[in-house]
């Protein structure tokens, strides 16, 4: 049976490892921490049906607790918009700590093996392909690296440029975070219990705060690189709004890097396949990274199951790159498209956007701009008209968000060079 390395306990590779090893595959994942150490401190919100898709339910009432609704504000906290309904009865918070030992515990039952305190320094490169990985000490060769190492893997920044897979995600595609959890002084869950803020205190970004019983969540998200004064500006505006919020941080308390929008160009090679953050999977505003991580190893494990005794060339792993794409990619596209228009925009532009009901909770909770009736397309376009300045950029984000249905469409079924390079012109104009 082939042998298979996961770089990486990230969620994606313990899924494809999950999936690999109950049909027989001889997996092991190399982790730089050690298993009391990995993941955070924190509860995150996932998409249930990525845990059921790969047979998991993340169940248990001491660590998953329901996602009810979630209430958006502007920039000058004039208004707010509650999204309520849709989607979100399939969405928990969840604790990281229980999705990686539920995983890590159904993987070690399944026959993976686990190698903690394992620092990888990049891939071993032979010829034209991946033939493993190192550590400072060890070669581990195999037949398929899987790359779950995260953003800022060290086997996807080890591969040669004729590999094709870009080393570096690019800092408009990061989002940094700050995340803690402070004392509640209520000591219950506040009403105004989910809010998250567009350009808090100014800043570029997307910010949360969360009352549950016992703590109160606090994320801040910027579109670049956070300072001490945005944080402390961040946490203590949050103080001012929800008095319940002490200042004594119970958990967190860290800077972390996300990657999101399109997923890098390609994420296939000889030997190799990167899944979750190491290949730039996650999508903003949707509780996604950790889903879409587990959609991707359990694309990645069927594909490797269907090549079969063949060889693991990039040719063959494509399949994984085209399924994964052809599932995900389009959403991805609309917000990375997105992302990159607010991210042109300042904050009064928003606050205008909200205060005239161009920007309401349906296309917040939706995504996308709808009408429901032509009054309503006119009253719109009507109250566009004094910021008609931002017509270009926002023509050119609707431009892009149209070419995302080429781009889904020209995507290549089969890798060919040529193809493909056809292909990465109309991929990078999104
Ligand atoms: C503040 C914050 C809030 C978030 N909230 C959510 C949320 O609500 N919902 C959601 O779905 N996602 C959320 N995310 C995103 C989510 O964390 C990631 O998208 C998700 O973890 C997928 O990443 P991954 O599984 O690919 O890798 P990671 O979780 O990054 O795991 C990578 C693993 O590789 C290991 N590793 C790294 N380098 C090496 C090395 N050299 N050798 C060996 N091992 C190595 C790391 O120790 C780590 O265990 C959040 C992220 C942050 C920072």
């Amino acid at each position: 049976m082939k042998k298979i390395v996961c770089a990486g306990a990230g969620h994606g590779g313990l899924s494809a490892a999950l999936l690999l090893a109950r049909e027989g595959y001889d997996v092991t994942v190399l982790e730089a921490k050690s298993r009391k150490e990995l993941g955070y401190d924190w509860h995150d919100c996932v998409w249930l049906p990525a845990f059921e898709d790969i047979g998991l339910v993340p169940d248990n009432p001491d660590f998953v607790y329901p996602f009810f609704h979630y209430t958006y504000h502007n920039p000058a906290e004039t208004m707010a918009f509650s999204v309520t309904k849709g989607s979100l009865d399939r969405l928990r918070m969840v604790d990281r700590r229980y999705i990686l030992n539920l995983l890590i515990d159904e993987c070690k039952n399944t026959g993976v093996k686990f190698e903690f305190g394992k620092n990888i320094t990049g891939a071993i490169i032979e010829g034209s392909k991946v033939a493993g990985v190192h550590t400072a000490r060890k070669e581990y060769r195999a037949d398929l690296v899987i790359d779950a190492a995260g953003i800022d893997s060290p086997v996807r920044k080890s591969l040669p440029p004729v590999s094709g897979v870009q080393k570096e995600i690019s800092p408009d595609k990061i989002i940094w975070t700050y995340r803690a959890y402070y004392e509640n002084r209520l000591n219950k869950p506040a009403p105004d219990y989910q809010n998250i803020y567009f350009f808090h205190c100014g800043k570029p970004g997307m910010d949360w705060l969360i009352t549950e019983k016992d703590f109160v969540d606090v994320l801040v998200g910027s579109f670049s690189p956070l300072t001490k004064e945005d944080i402390d500006r961040a946490v203590a505006d949050f103080q001012r709004i929800y008095s319940h919020m002490s200042d004594r941080i119970l958990k967190g308390g860290t800077v972390q890097k996300i990657p999101i929008g399109k997923a890098i160009p390609k994420f296939v090679w000889n030997g190799y396949a990167a899944v979750g953050d190491s290949a730039s999977m996650t999508e903003p505003m949707s509780g996604s990274g950790i889903s879409r991580s587990l959609s991707a190893g359990k694309i990645l494990a069927e594909t490797v199951i269907n090549i079969g005794k063949n060889e693991l060339t990039q040719k063959n792993l494509w399949h994984y790159e085209y399924d994964y794409l052809k599932k995900h990619g389009e959403s991805a596209y609309s917000d990375s498209i997105l992302r990159e228009f607010l991210a042109t925009l300042k904050p009064e532009d928003l606050d205008y956007f909200f205060e005239h009901k161009i920007m309401t909770e349906k296309e917040i909770g939706g995504g996308k701009i709808r009408f429901s009736s032509p009054a309503e397309f006119l009253q719109k376009v009507t109250a566009f008209v004094p910021k008609a300045g931002l017509l270009p950029r926002m023509a050119g984000a609707v431009l892009k968000l149209r070419k995302a249905e080429s781009v889904k469409s020209a995507l290549p079924k089969e890798f060919s060079q040529n193809v493909y390079s056809c292909w990465l012109k109309l991929y990078n104009q999104l």
